[in-house]
């Protein structure tokens, strides 16, 4: 462990054009520097580099951080290589540390020993295939019987374990590894009978699992006898370093390649991902089999939003793919589905592809969820009148799970098309049903998540699409979050609007006059990212953290999403902007604005913000009026809107003018 104090003198020492210039060409611009981006086919100078801010950022792949990150990320360096890096670079010597409590040590040591054991049965593994007659007679004829080149072989470092029951369990203990490590790691287990030790694995080639870094977590085995008794493939059990629900086969191997192409192609099988590798498809990974954990949902969602699901045509491929779709799509993810040509798997179909073509057949057939469930659906349907309204139930409820308005207006558009239905029915029933979704929960906490989701403009498509509202509430969460980060800690004298005669208001942070703003009332921001920002964010500010403090947390969040969303924050004077918000910029850039500007400003950014989520509210109310409902209902209903319509003229009279009809 490196001290605090070495790893603080580091990131101060670290000059950020300087580590980043070691990799990359940069060229002088302002008080920035820009250059090539190396995280995506950069063709004009994306990447942004601010000394006064320490930090990079690519406006076009996202891809932002300090030092370390960069190292991280473009040198594949883990956290204390990195440093180390730097402070040899700059000449500090390095100090260690040995702060961790006797367990956290302990449980450090057995983490390691289990990598270091994995490694040394993956080379053991490696070696039996390549180097022992057995080896190469059973186990590597079969990979390369299934097609598969040596380099591929060797990439994915597959192996063998020999036939003998404890072969390998007796050389690993002869170099030392105790019975409880194997037996722990997986690779072994103790007979009923006998209460020997087994290989785990025996009889089986070997597929290592390396988990998002490269390091080997566990391993799957496949028998390979036809008449073998038991599973044809065995996996590691869950342990101190392999969690099932968290690892996907072929992760490591394929995350630059998802971010390049900002897509992830999702399989079922081991042997499919290599195929693919092979045909030169690289950003594709394997699920476990049964529907997608949400521990490996999230992992993808830090890479790509974009996830295209590969079955067979026949039909368990296509319930499969149907079965993840729902869940895919209500984390916010795109989800396309490809289907292969009848009898093919994508490790059958990859082979017989030439260069190239496999890439074509993915990219001419992906064809949109909406679609998808309705050619397949529609098919069982047929004309039965009662079994297609289900159907299009169906579709429906779906698109209301999408947490993004626009994305919902898209799909909207397509079923009617498809369904050779009128939008504007769609957008009844689908009002209908996130009507159904704000009234169900019960405790506040949960009422204001559905709000936050699903509060939306079903009128986008109509006539006058408000797309752009939409645009632009985005762009005032992200002003609003800027000016938090920026400037949160600055104070602001605030004029009380209770009592209008006092002469002096309260001095108070921007960040905790945000904050009590919101909290009075009710508003949380509506992107769950944004929100997660913010609720972050307050949550620091109220500690004694220094502003450079948050922004170093925040800058190495272990995150992704969150880590560039901040970074993105830090560096909003960069060409981010619509020329639309340019002519309400209402945000300071400027460090030595004069303290009543700051004032004047954050109160307007603020009271903004809360007339967007009034305006959308009462939008989405007067939608509802104009829809049957018991009197009951309605009379609710008008008893809201008129709060709210009183509401936002107050908010209106303080900014002084009328924002947005
Ligand atoms: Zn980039």
């Amino acid at each position: 462990m490196i001290s605090k104090q070495t790893i603080d003198e580091i990131l101060s020492v670290a000059k950020i054009e300087e580590v980043v210039g070691e990799f990359v060409q940069l060229k002088r611009r302002g008080q920035n520097w820009v250059g090539l981006c190396p995280f995506h086919n950069d063709r004009t100078p994306s990447m942004y580099v601010s000394p006064r801010l320490g930090i990079y950022k690519c406006f076009v792949c996202d891809a932002g951080g300090d030092s370390v990150r960069f190292l991280m990320e473009h040198e594949k360096m883990s956290y204390p290589e990195a440093l180390r890096h730097i402070a040899a670079k700059y000449g500090i010597p390095i100090v260690e540390d040995e702060k961790q409590t006797p367990e956290e040590s302990a449980e450090q040591r057995e983490r390691d020993s289990l990598f270091a054991l994995n490694e040394y049965a993956a080379n053991y593994f490696v070696n039996q295939l390549f180097d022992t007659e057995e080896g190469r007679d059973i186990g590597l004829s079969y990979f390369k019987e299934r097609g598969f080149k040596d380099t591929t072989i060797r990439k994915f470092r597959l192996g063998y374990n020999p036939s003998g029951w404890n072969q390998f369990t007796t050389e690993a203990m002869k170099q030392g590894y105790s019975g409880e490590a194997l037996q722990q790691a997986g690779l072994a287990r103790k007979s009923d009978k006998s209460g020997k030790l087994y290989d785990f694995y025996h009889d089986r080639v070997i597929f290592p699992i390396h988990n998002k870094s490269g390091k080997i977590v566990g391993f799957g085995g496949r028998v390979l006898q036809k008449d073998a008794k038991g599973m044809k493939y065995v996996n590691t059990p869950d342990n101190l370093i392999y969690h099932k629900r968290e690892n996907l086969y072929g992760f490591y191997f394929a995350k630059n390649a998802i971010k390049k192409e900002d897509n992830v192609f999702l399989v079922e099988g081991y042997t499919d991902v290599l195929s693919m590798h092979e045909a030169g498809v690289e950003n594709v990974v394997a699920a476990s089999g049964t529907a997608l954990p949400d521990e490996q949902i999230k992992l993808i969602s830090l890479y790509t939003k974009n996830i295209t699901l590969v079955n067979d045509g026949d039909k368990a491929g296509i319930n499969a793919s149907l079965k993840d779709i729902g869940n895919l799509l209500t984390k916010g993810l795109n989800v396309k589905v490809v289907l292969l040509p009848d009898g093919e798997d994508p490790d059958s179909f990859a082979k017989k592809c030439r260069d190239s073509e496999l890439q074509a057949y993915l990219h001419d057939n992906a064809t949109d969820f909406i679609t998808f469930k309705i050619k397949v659906l529609s098919e069982d349907a047929g004309n039965d009148p009662m079994k297609r309204a289900s159907l299009v139930s169906s579709v429906i409820q779906d698109i209301a799970a999408l947490p993004d308005p626009i994305v919902q207006a898209f799909y909207i558009k397509k079923c009617a098309e498809l369904f050779e239905l009128s939008e504007e029915m769609l957008n009844v029933q689908l009002r209908k049903q996130v009507w159904k979704k704000l009234n169900k929960p019960t405790t506040p906490e949960e009422a204001q998540n559905v709000e936050a989701v699903n509060v939306v403009e079903p009128q986008s498509v109509s006539p006058q699409p408000k797309v752009d509202d939409d645009d632009t509430l985005q762009v005032a969460e992200e002003k609003l979050l800027a000016l938090l980060v920026q400037f949160g800690m600055y104070e602001i004298n605030v004029q009380s609007t209770a009592d209008e005669n006092a002469t002096q208001g309260t001095v108070m942070r921007i960040d905790q006059y945000v904050y009590d703003e919101f909290e009075t009332e009710e508003i949380t921001l509506q992107n769950p990212l944004n929100r997660a920002v913010y609720e972050e964010y307050a949550e620091l500010a109220q500690t004694a953290l220094s502003q450079e403090q948050i922004i170093r947390h925040f800058i190495s969040h272990p995150d992704e999403a969150v880590r560039n969303m901040f970074v993105r924050l830090l560096m909003q004077d960069a060409p981010t902007y619509s020329e639309r918000w340019k002519a309400l910029d209402i945000v300071i850039r400027d460090v030595n604005n004069s303290q009543r500007r700051l004032q004047e400003e954050v109160a307007n950014c603020v009271n903004r913000y809360k007339l967007y989520r009034l305006d959308q509210y009462i939008h989405m109310l007067q939608d509802e009026l104009k829809e049957e409902h018991p009197d009951e209902v309605v009379s609710q209903i008008v008893v809201k809107y008129q709060k709210l319509i009183a509401r936002r003229s107050e908010i209106a009279q303080m900014l002084g003018q009328v924002v947005l009809k």
